[in-house]
């Protein structure tokens, strides 16, 4: 037995992707809109928890809050790998939901009505919503040193991890840029709206925070959430390294003149290459979106070269294959290849897609017909291209389909979810009622009992939860 990750690893982290899904329904004979439709989902939820907000097996959380957005979080992981196994199983929980509504849909909104449910963060009225990664850092490193330091890395980086959008005024790599723009310009500090700076750690306040990211994209690659996850953790060891031994890490160098300008300029530079950039300390930067990141990047290889030990901070994914798999796609991007990324980069996928619609038709295509094609790539629910590309190699998949369905009731092993699924399973087998957060369980009925888990390493049952899971029995 050899303790918690945590108690083993310095450089340990815990990850969790927040997902907020877009609704719509089409070929109906009355009319349903977003909110309509996102209650006929949770319908069945509600019957069962009595409530819109619940954690189910997986120790993950489901939830709607007003509005029309319903969101998936995911149960805590140690490894970018069972953090996208999570995030795949949220996708078909969603489809597994429209579905369902869209049956009992039918007996009153016609037979063709159909339900979307779009992993993407750009609603037709124009409204945005997020994927908001979080990321247990250690307290002894202030937020605004991180968020200063980090900030650069998160606005490039949209580069590979950019899902793409079609808009009036052409292509941008990223969904969110104009709106994330308009906060940051009327906001009294530019990066705010970028990261949350609510403090919020799930966790002992006093040796955690949680970073709260919510600049990026929802990915439907899986290879882009796993390496938005991986090379975000491989940056922030360097930032916690330097915090601990009280000393810059030297990112600050990097730090943007204006965090919004920079981040439009990455979204509509598709060569990567050729946007430059006001940096703070007055000098300019040429050489795009790549160009930071080969800062980083080799910042963080000289880093890796000197704490070899980082190289087992994630207990199922090989640092150094990140490593490889970051330069080349800088590298790609360098020599005017990006097309090459056309099977990981969601935006370089979109994009190739449209080039060939567009080299199929004879007439100008309308820009309908682009935002149908792109909608469809996020539509979870009843999209048809996303499984296609899949099936012909175009896009690639990190984990396969049986695996995503083992993780809808499979929690991260190593971590208190693996407590908290437990706790949902039993809870839901025995019929009995019961309420999580992220820190605590709570049985309400046939007993009433509660239990605190403040460490999110903790995986290994103790008394106190045996006691629980007895008094289901
Ligand atoms: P809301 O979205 O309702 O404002 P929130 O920001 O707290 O609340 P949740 O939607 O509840 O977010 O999701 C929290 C996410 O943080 C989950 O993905 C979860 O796995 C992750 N998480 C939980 N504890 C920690 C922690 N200590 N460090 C980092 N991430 C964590
Ligand atoms: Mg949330
Ligand atoms: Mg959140």
């Amino acid at each position: 037995d050899e303790g918690t990750l945590r108690e083993v690893h310095s450089f340990a982290r815990i990850f969790g992707i927040e997902t907020e899904y877009g609704v719509s329904v089409t070929g109906a004979d009355v009319p349903c809109d977003a909110s309509q439709t996102a209650m006929m989902m949770f319908q069945p939820i509600v019957a069962s928890a009595r409530s819109t907000n619940t954690y189910i097996e997986n120790g993950s959380r489901l939830y709607l809050d007003v509005g029309s957005h319903p969101e998936y979080a995911t149960s805590e992981a140690c490894d970018p790998m069972d953090a996208l196994a999570v995030d795949a199983a949220g996708e078909l929980v969603m489809r597994d939901l429209a579905l369902d509504a869209q049956q009992r849909l039918r007996a009153t909104h016609g037979p063709r009505a159909t339900v979307h449910v779009f992993k993407n963060n750009v609603d037709s009225a124009g409204h945005s919503f997020g994927c908001h990664e979080n990321y247990l850092v250690r307290r002894f490193v202030p937020l605004d040193v991180i968020e200063h330091e980090l900030l650069p890395f998160l606005i490039t980086r949209q580069l590979f991890t950019g899902a793409g959008r079609v808009t009036e005024s052409g292509f941008q790599i990223t969904q969110r840029a104009d709106f994330l723009d308009e906060a940051v310009s009327s906001a009294t500090t530019r990066s705010r709206p970028m990261v949350n700076t609510r403090d919020e750690p799930h966790a002992d306040p006093d040796a955690f925070r949680r970073l709260h990211v919510i600049i990026g994209d929802s990915n439907r690659s899986q290879w882009a959430t796993m390496m938005k996850l991986a090379t975000t953790h491989l940056v922030l060891c360097v930032i916690e390294q330097a915090g601990r031994e009280g000393r810059e890490s030297g990112f600050s160098r990097f730090a943007f003149a204006d965090a919004g300008a920079a981040n439009r300029a990455v979204s509509r530079d598709m060569s990567g290459v050729n946007a430059s950039f006001a940096m703070a300390d007055g000098s300019t930067l040429q050489g795009g979106a790549v160009a930071m990141q080969e800062r980083y990047l080799q910042a963080v290889e000289q880093f890796v070269g000197e704490h070899p030990e980082v190289a087992s901070s994630l207990p199922r994914t090989d640092v150094h294959d990140v490593l490889r798999q970051w330069r080349n796609t800088l590298e790609a991007f360098r020599s005017g290849n990006a097309n090459a990324l056309g099977d990981s980069v969601d935006w370089v996928c979109k994009y190739r897609l449209f080039e060939a619609l567009r080299a199929r038709s004879s007439a100008d295509l309308p820009l309908s017909k682009l935002e149908q094609l792109d909608l469809d790539y996020h539509d979870v629910a009843n999209g048809a291209l996303y499984a296609s590309l899949l099936r012909r190699g175009a896009l690639r998949s990190l984990i396969d389909g049986r695996e995503a369905q083992k993780a809808r009731t499979m929690p991260p092993a190593d971590t208190r979810a693996a407590l908290r699924g437990r706790f949902v399973s039993a809870a839901k087998s025995h019929g009995a009622q019961y309420s999580c957060d992220w820190t605590r369980l709570s049985l309400h009925a046939p007993r009433k009992m509660d239990m605190v888990l403040l460490d999110p390493f903790q995986c290994r049952e103790n008394e106190d939860f045996q006691a629980m899971i007895g008094a289901l029995e």
